[in-house]
C-alpha cells in the first residue's frame, strides 16, 4: 500500500472537527461580550452560554446547574477530589481510588496525602478493572470519596461504575469517575449512573484544548479550587469561555450523534487485535469485553515502543506507547505494571486509538506497517528468539 498519513492516537487528542470550529467562531469574532455584563453584549453572550450549559446538561442526562466548565479534564479532577476532601475533611479522611487512574486523580490524591489524607490505591485484576466488592471491602469509617474512572486511557478497560456508584451511596460515600475517555465514545447518562461527580474533557471529542466540565449532582457540597468573582454559580471564578464552550457542546451533540458508528469502529479495532496479536510473541492489553471501542493496546516481546513508534511516525501513522503524559518518562507505564506486565513486556507496548474519521484502508495500512516494523526490529534484537 503507498504512503499515506493514519492518525490513531485519538486517546492523546483529537483533530477538530470543522462544525466544532464553525461553531466557536462568532463567539471570538462577533458576539465576544461578557456573560457577567449586563450591557446587550454580556446578555447576548449570557443567553449563549444558557443555551450551551443546557444543551450538554441534556446530553449527559442532568440539568443545566449540575454542570460547571473548567479549563480541562485536569482541573476538572482536581476540583471533584480536592472539592469533596477538603469538604468532608471533618467526617473523614480517607480515600478511595485505582492504581490505574490518569496522572491527573492519581497525583491529585498523592498531594493530598500530604496534607494529612489517607488515601486507598485498589489493585486492579489482569484486565485492568476493580469490582464493586473491591471498593466496599475498603470503606472504611471514615471515608468519604471513592474515585474510579470510566474508562482507561492506555488500555480502554471500562470499570463497573454503576456498580461501585451503587455501594458508595449503600455507605454514604461520595462517588466521582474521571470519564474524560468515556464520554462521547460509550453512551453516558450520569443519573442513570448514579455518581455524585463525573468528568470530561473536550479535545477528546473533537473540540479544541483548553476545555472541560465537572458534573456536580444537585446537592453535593465540595469547595472551590478557583475562587473568584462568581461565575458558574460561585463554584468556579474566571470569565467563561464561551467560544470553546460552545465547540464543546458542538462536539458533544455530533459524539452523541455518532454513537451508533463506535460499533463500526469497535469492528475495526478488533481486526487490528486479531491480526496483530497473530505474531508470535505478541498479547492485547486491557479486557476484550469491556473495552472503548476504538482501543487497541498491543505488546511485543523484544522491541521498544519507542523504536516502533519512530518507524511508525516515518510511514505517516501516529500512535503512542502509553498516555502522552508519560510518554516523556522512561519508566514503563503504570497501568502496564498494575496489570501484571512485566517490565520488559511493559516496554514493547503500542497504543492505537481509532475514531470516527479512521477507515477499513487505515487499519489494513497500520497492520501491514506494524508488522513489518515489528519484524525488521526483532530481527535487530539480541533477545528475540521465536
Ligand atoms: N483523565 C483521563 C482518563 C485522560 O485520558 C486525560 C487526558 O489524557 C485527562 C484526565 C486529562 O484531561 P485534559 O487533557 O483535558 O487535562
Amino acid at each position: 500500500m503507498g504512503k499515506r498519513f493514519v492518525y490513531a492516537d485519538n486517546a492523546a487528542t483529537t483533530a477538530p472537527y470543522p462544525e466544532v470550529i464553525d461553531e466557536m467562531m462568532p463567539y471570538l469574532r462577533e458576539k465576544w461580550g461578557n456573560p457577567s455584563s449586563i450591557h446587550g453584549k454580556g446578555e447576548e453572550a449570557k443567553a449563549a452560554l444558557a443555551a450551551y450549559r443546557e444543551k450538554v446538561a441534556s446530553l449527559l442526562g442532568c440539568e443545566a446547574g449540575e454542570i460547571v466548565f473548567t479549563s480541562c479534564g485536569t482541573e476538572a479532577d482536581n476540583h471533584a477530589i480536592r472539592g469533596a476532601a477538603y469538604a468532608n475533611a471533618a467526617k473523614g479522611k480517607h480515600i478511595i481510588t485505582t492504581k490505574v487512574e490518569h496522572p491527573a486523580v492519581l497525583n491529585t490524591c498523592k498531594a493530598l496525602e500530604k496534607e494529612g489524607f489517607r488515601v486507598t490505591y485498589l489493585d486492579v485484576d489482569g484486565e485492568g478493572r476493580v469490582s464493586a466488592e473491591d471498593v466496599e471491602r475498603a470503606i472504611c469509617e471514615d471515608t468519604v470519596l471513592v474515585s474510579v474512572m470510566y474508562a482507561n486511557n492506555e488500555i480502554g478497560t471500562i470499570m463497573p461504575v454503576r456498580e461501585i456508584a451503587a455501594v458508595c451511596h449503600a455507605h454514604g460515600v461520595l462517588c466521582m469517575t474521571d470519564a474524560v475517555q468515556a464520554v462521547g465514545a460509550v453512551p453516558i447518562n450520569v443519573r442513570e449512573l448514579g455518581v455524585d461527580m463525573l468528568t470530561a474533557s473536550g479535545h477528546k471529542i473533537h473540540a479544541p484544548k483548553g476545555i472541560g466540565l465537572l458534573y456536580i449532582e444537585k446537592g453535593t457540597r465540595i469547595k472551590n479550587l478557583i475562587e473568584g468573582g462568581g461565575q458558574e454559580r460561585g463554584r468556579r471564578g474566571g470569565t467563561e469561555n464561551l467560544p470553546y464552550i460552545a465547540a464543546f457542546a458542538k462536539a458533544l451533540e455530533i459524539a452523541v450523534e455518532k454513537l451508533p458508528d463506535m460499533a463500526r469502529v469497535a469492528k475495526m479495532r478488533d481486526r487490528l487485535i486479531a491480526e496483530l496479536t497473530k505474531l508470535p510473541r505478541t498479547r492485547v492489553n486491557g479486557s476484550l469485553t469491556h473495552r472503548l471501542p476504538g482501543n487497541a493496546n498491543i505488546s511485543f516481546e523484544c522491541i521498544e515502543g519507542e523504536s516502533i513508534l519512530l518507524l511508525m511516525d516515518m510511514a505517516g501513522i501516529c500512535c503512542s506507547t502509553g498516555s502522552a503524559c508519560s510518554s516523556n518518562s522512561l519508566d514503563p507505564s503504570h497501568v502496564l505494571l498494575a496489570i501484571g506486565l512485566p517490565h520488559e513486556v511493559a516496554h514493547g507496548s503500542v497504543r492505537i486509538t481509532l475514531a470516527h474519521e479512521n477507515t477499513e484502508e487505515d487499519v489494513d495500512y497500520i497492520i501491514e506497517k506494524l508488522t513489518e516494523t515489528v519484524e525488521r526490529l526483532r530481527k535487530m534484537s539480541p533477545l528475540w528468539k521465536e
